[in-house]
């Protein structure tokens, strides 16, 4: 299992990602690798579905998940989509099958994007 994978497999001596980031659904390419900073954040993600299901608020299930890829510009993504803003939260999807969240974002702070180690494979 990706999972099991404990982060220093994954996290390079300067903290960025050593490995690509990638849909787990369909295998697109969310990140380069390097481009993303690890970062220990507690946020709450609802399950994943498709995304008009998400754009509804996403129901009460889901995970608060603890370790994420931080990036601070949207144009680091190479495939990213967005979810319609709930409250002022935008959550990452991915751009080719649109199944997520994968990430989260909030509109108070334009320069954070995050995306969960556990909602993305490595390669
Ligand atoms: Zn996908």
């Amino acid at each position: 299992m990706e999972a099991a994978e404990p982060p220093s497999e994954l996290v390079s001596e300067e903290g960025r990602n050593r490995k690509a980031v990638l849909c787990r659904r369909c295998g697109s390419r969310v990140l380069q690798p390097g481009t993303a900073l690890f970062s220990r954040r507690q946020l709450f993600l609802p399950s994943m579905r498709k995304k008009p299901a998400l754009a509804s608020g996403g129901g009460p299930e889901g995970d608060l998940l603890q370790e994420h890829w931080l990036v601070e510009d949207m144009f680091t993504f190479e495939n990213v989509g967005f979810t319609k803003d709930v409250g002022n939260i935008k959550f990452l999807v991915c751009a080719d099958c649109e199944v997520g969240p994968i990430g989260w974002h909030c509109l108070d702070d334009k320069d954070s994007f995050y995306v969960a180690l556990d909602r993305v494979s490595h390669e």
